[in-house]
C-alpha cells in the first residue's frame, strides 16, 4: 500500500517558507491598504480643494453682491441706502470721539433743462461729472450719496458750520468751472448747482430737514448758491 507523505510539511513547503509566503500576502495586502488609503486621502484633499475656492467664490460675490445693493450704479458713488447706512456708523463714531459733523444737500439747478437742451445722456454725463467732483473733494471719513434723481448729500466728518460752507464755496467753484461735452457735437455746457448745509446735532434726520429747508432757500434766492441752516 502506497501511502503519501508529504516531504517537507504540507503542501510540499517547508514551516519557514509558509510563514514567508504568509508574510509576503500580509505585505501586499497592507500595500493595498496603504494604497486605498493615500488614494482616498488625495481625493479628499482635492475635494477639501475645490470646496474651498467654491465657497471663496461664493464670499467674493456676495461681497460684490452687498457692494451693489448700496452702490448707484449711474455715478458709483452710494446711493440713498448705503448713504445712510455708512453716515449712520460715521456719526456713532463721530460722536464717540465728540467730533462735529456736518450734513450738505446738493441739488443741480435747473436740470430739467439741461436734459432737454442737451439729451438725456448729456444729462447723465452731467451727474457723473458731479459726482466725480463730489468724490474727489470728500475726505476718507465722510461720505458721498446720490439719494435722489440729480440730489446728492454728504456727511461731513469733524466738520462744523464754518468748515462745511467752505466746503461747500469749493464745490460751487469746482462746478462752475466744469463743462460737458455734449457726444458727437462740439457742443459743451456748463452747470450750477444749490446747497442746503445743517450741523449734525440730534439724530440725522434731523439734520436732513434742516439740510432741506436750507437748499429750498437757496434754490429761492436764485440757485448757485448755498444756505446754512440756523440753529
Ligand atoms: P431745480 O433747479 O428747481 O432743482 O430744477 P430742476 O429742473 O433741476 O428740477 P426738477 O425736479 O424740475 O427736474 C429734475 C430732473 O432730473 C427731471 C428728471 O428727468 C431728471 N433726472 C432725474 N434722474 C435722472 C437721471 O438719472 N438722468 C438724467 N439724465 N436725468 C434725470
Ligand atoms: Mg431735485
Ligand atoms: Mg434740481
Amino acid at each position: 500500500m502506497w501511502v503519501y507523505v508529504l516531504p517537507e510539511g504540507a503542501f510540499g513547503f517547508s514551516g519557514l517558507r509558509l510563514l514567508q509566503i504568509g508574510c509576503l500576502c500580509l505585505l501586499f495586502i497592507l500595500g493595498g491598504v496603504i494604497w486605498w488609503f493615500s488614494r482616498l486621502s488625495r481625493r479628499l484633499q482635492s475635494e477639501i480643494g475645490i470646496r474651498k475656492k467654491v465657497e471663496q467664490a461664493l464670499l467674493q460675490s456676495n461681497k460684490e453682491l452687498a457692494s451693489l445693493s448700496i452702490t448707484d450704479p449711474l455715478t458709483g458713488v452710494n446711493n440713498r441706502r448705503g448713504f445712510f447706512e455708512k453716515s449712520n456708523v460715521a456719526l456713532s463714531q463721530a460722536w464717540r470721539e465728540d467730533t462735529n459733523v456736518s450734513l450738505l444737500m446738493l441739488d443741480l439747478d435747473n436740470f430739467k433743462r439741461i436734459n432737454d437742451q442737451y439729451g438725456h445722456p448729456a444729462g447723465d454725463e452731467t451727474l457723473r461729472q458731479l459726482a466725480l467732483i463730489l468724490d474727489q473733494q470728500k475726505r476718507e471719513h465722510d461720505v458721498v450719496g446720490r439719494v435722489g434723481g440729480e440730489e446728492f448729500a454728504i456727511l461731513l466728518v469733524g466738520s462744523d458750520r464754518e468748515h462745511a460752507s467752505n466746503f461747500s464755496e469749493r464745490i460751487l467753484q469746482r462746478v462752475r468751472q466744469l463743462r460737458i461735452q455734449v457726444q458727437d457735437t462740439q457742443t459743451q455746457f456748463g452747470f450750477t448747482v444749490s446747497i442746503g448745509v445743517a450741523e449734525v446735532k440730534d439724530s440725522l434726520d434731523d439734520a436732513w430737514r434742516l439740510a432741506d429747508t436750507a437748499l429750498y432757500h437757496a434754490k429761492d434766492m436764485g440757485r448757485d448758491t448755498i444756505k446754512v441752516a440756523d440753529w
